[in-house]
């Protein structure tokens, strides 16, 4: 057995997505990277947890039904249906669907507020400051340039009693842990902006809104609603089941929380503040990664350039959107979707790569195939060699490191092809039988190693290739990262190419 040191418990978590629209590109981007690190361990035997969900307070909720005429929960409704339709078409395999409006959310935030008022975290005070509306956020005077927020959305300044959270007297705490923990906020750059951000001095939060009608009630005041933030966050202890559940007992703290780094300050200082204050433990990684542009330009309606993922799920399927998006761009690093290098990935890195692999491969293992079946030896340097990448494989994914993976995953397929070219199977077919044995069963091997690794990420194909090896996809023995001795003879079954070769339109 390869050591691949697969952590018992897996707990991953999106952000809950703001019910406003439909999802674009950003959404379905930070839910694919989850989806593939939720499958990986799955594949490999940890007790998985995997939750996404949807925030839906606060008063854009509220502006947008009523101009729409109807209540802010039948309004979340739809858009919950359609969101989960969404996620349905992108192959996405959470394990639970957490809405802010759930009766188990709602009694779960006001228990925490009322614990953080216990410890005297919680105190009134007048507040000033500048609120905005896209944001969900206040600001300080600070943060505002120009009239704006920090993100260019007009403010509104606003002045009222209100509840705030000492977050200034974690300050120095929070700034300690994140210099002990070096695993906890990634990526670099952004962790350095955040202990910029803290040298600059914390100021105390916040969380209580009086004029806002569509969120949950302040337990120990019931003139106000809780701020969005403090309502939001707590949706990853809700959407396991809540404090006393046996699944927050094995579940607890989330290994992995992935998010667009607009969302990542939130997360990086206030929700470990806010668990802190609980007495609950830390999230073991905070991960933030960046943003797209649409041909290299700004994502927006105005310009008409929003990519929706279901377009492409339509009409290439979702395994290679799921590819594109992961591969286009350096996990963590802000990158652009272009219709031409969409089209090129499929020609150059599958149709090229992997979808000649297997029909090269099949071709020549069908030669034999049924006479004689396959004498199972193998080749045990090149068998090293895929040993090798499944454990850096294996590494890379305990680092997170999306891009990497993906590229290793390919290297196998290429290091197959030069095998291949290598040892020219068709000559051996006359010439050495023996040995074309040997060279055919390491390919078949390496190919179905391949197929597990890309099944994270292809959750289709990689059963197409499994047909066309002749291996039950169900049979959990055929999942093994790993060369096995396979005492069966194999059938394989010469199909369809894998992929199709696409005109640049
Ligand atoms: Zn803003």
């Amino acid at each position: 057995m390869l050591d691949l040191e697969i952590p018992k418990k897996f707990y991953i978590t999106t952000p809950i997505y703001y019910t406003s629209g439909r999802f674009h590109l950003g959404h379905a981007y930070t839910t694919i990277c989850a989806d593939v690190f939720a499958r990986y361990y799955r594949l490999v035997g940890s007790d998985v947890f995997f939750l996404t969900g949807t925030d839906e307070h606060g008063q854009k909720v509220e502006d947008a039904a009523k101009k729409e005429g109807i209540l802010p929960k039948e309004f979340v409704d739809n858009l919950v249906s359609n969101a989960k339709q969404e996620w349905k078409s992108l192959d996405i395999s959470y394990d639970a669907f957490i809405r802010t409006t759930d009766e188990k959310h709602i009694s779960l935030v006001k228990e925490i507020a009322s614990k953080m008022l216990e410890n005297e975290d919680i105190y009134k005070g007048k507040y000033v400051g500048y609120y905005c509306k896209d944001c969900e956020s206040f600001f300080t005077s600070k943060d505002i340039i120009k009239d704006k927020c920090p993100l260019g959305h007009n403010v509104k300044k606003e002045t009222e009693e209100a509840y705030f959270f000492k977050i200034s007297k974690y300050q120095k705490w929070l700034k300690q842990y994140i210099l002990d923990n070096p695993k906890f906020l990634q990526t670099e750059s952004n962790k350095n902006e955040i202990l910029a951000f803290i040298d600059r001095g914390l100021e105390d939060l916040c969380i209580s809104r009086e004029k806002v009608g569509w969120g949950i009630t302040l337990p120990f005041d019931e003139n106000y609603t809780i701020y969005v933030w403090l309502d939001a966050l707590f949706n990853y202890v809700s959407g396991i089941g809540g404090l006393d559940s046996d699944n927050f007992k094995k579940f607890w703290p989330p290994d992995f929380q992935v998010m667009g780094k607009e969302i990542f300050r939130f997360h990086a200082i206030y929700w470990p503040i806010f668990l802190k204050s609980l007495n609950l433990e830390i999230p073991k990684t905070e991960f933030a990664h960046g943003w797209w542009l649409s041909e290299g330009m700004k994502m927006s309606k105005s310009f008409n350039n929003v990519v929706y993922p279901l377009e492409y799920v339509k009409e290439y399927g979702s395994d290679i959107f799921r590819y594109y998006v992961i591969r286009e761009i350096s996990f963590g690093e802000d990158g652009s979707f272009s219709k031409k290098n969409f089209i090129e990935r499929i020609n150059s890195d599958l149709v090229a790569n992997i979808g000649n692999l297997l029909s090269r491969v099949i071709t020549l293992a069908s030669k034999r195939n049924q006479e004689t079946g396959y004498l199972f030896f193998r080749d045990e340097s090149f068998v090293k060699e895929i040993e090798n990448k499944i454990i850096i494989i294996s590494k890379l994914y305990k680092n997170y490191e999306l891009t990497k993976i993906i590229n290793e995953i390919f290297q196998l397929s290429s290091l197959a092809n030069k095998y291949v070219q290598g040892n020219k199977p068709w000559e051996l077919l006359t010439e050495d039988p023996k040995k074309f044995d040997q060279v055919i069963y390491t390919l078949l091997e390496t190919i179905r190693i391949l197929a597990v690794e890309l099944a994270p990420i292809f959750t289709t194909k990689w059963k197409e290739i499994f047909d066309q090896l002749g291996l039950d996809a169900n049979n959990k023995d055929n999942l093994k990262l790993e060369f096995t001795n396979i005492s069966e003879k194999r059938i394989v079954k010469k199909g369809n190419h894998l992929f199709k070769k696409q005109e640049i339109k």
